[in-house]
Order: C-alpha cells, then sequence, then structure tokens
C-alpha cells in the first residue's frame, strides 16, 4: 500500500509550499500520475483526507488525474498506449521503446488561500 507514502509526501510538500507561498489554508491540488505507479485514486484521496487532518491541508481538494503507459517504439516510430504487463510495441513487438508518459508523479497545480496581510 504505498499511497500512504504518497499521501505522507504530499503533506508534507505541501506543509512546506504553504509556508513558502504564505497560505493559511490549501483549497484543492491537483497531481498527475503515470499508470505505472499503481496507485488507486481513491485509497490515495481517503489517506490523504484522513492524514490531513488538522493540518493546513484539512479541506483539500484532491484531484488526480490518470495519465496512460504511453512508449514511443525506436523501432517502428509508432506511439502507443501499453496495456498491463506488456513491455513491447503493440505494432511491431519490439522492445526498444523510450517512456512518453506512464511514470509520473507530479503536483500539477495547488491553490490556497493567502493569509491577510493585516
Ligand atoms: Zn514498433
Amino acid at each position: 500500500m504505498h499511497e500512504l507514502g504518497v499521501a505522507q509526501s504530499l503533506l508534507d510538500y505541501l506543509e512546506k509550499a504553504a509556508k513558502e507561498h504564505h497560505l493559511k489554508k490549501i483549497k484543492s491540488v491537483t497531481l498527475k500520475i503515470g499508470k505505472m505507479r499503481q496507485i488507486v485514486p481513491e485509497t490515495l484521496v481517503f489517506l490523504f483526507q484522513t492524514l490531513a487532518e488538522g493540518t493546513i491541508a484539512e479541506q483539500a481538494q484532491l484531484q488526480i488525474e490518470l495519465l496512460p503507459v504511453r512508449v514511443h517504439c525506436l523501432q517502428c516510430n509508432q506511439t502507443a498506449d501499453l496495456p498491463p504487463r506488456k513491455y513491447s510495441c503493440p505494432h511491431c513487438g519490439n522492445s526498444s521503446l523510450e517512456w512518453v508518459s506512464g511514470k509520473e508523479l507530479i503536483i500539477d497545480h495547488i491553490e490556497g488561500d493567502p493569509i491577510d496581510a493585516n
């Protein structure tokens, strides 16, 4: 269940980011996660909300965008989405592939309320 580690790191990151950007509250977070990561979005949201209780991100909406496992074939020069547990080009069967997406774990966007100046 590595969602727990991801949720914890995300929360640590948000607390740092909030300090840096002078936010009093995080309202929403958008994550981009490659399917290779095998993260279950519902599990991650649940764990995040549990861990975030009593923190600056308590009311944050966690949006998760899953990115397909996509490769570029160096043999036939085509781009394709890989089916689960397959590592060869669906067009020509070659396994000299370049990653286009699928391994990401990116914090794409954070929205928060700034601390009032006065
Ligand atoms: Zn190919």
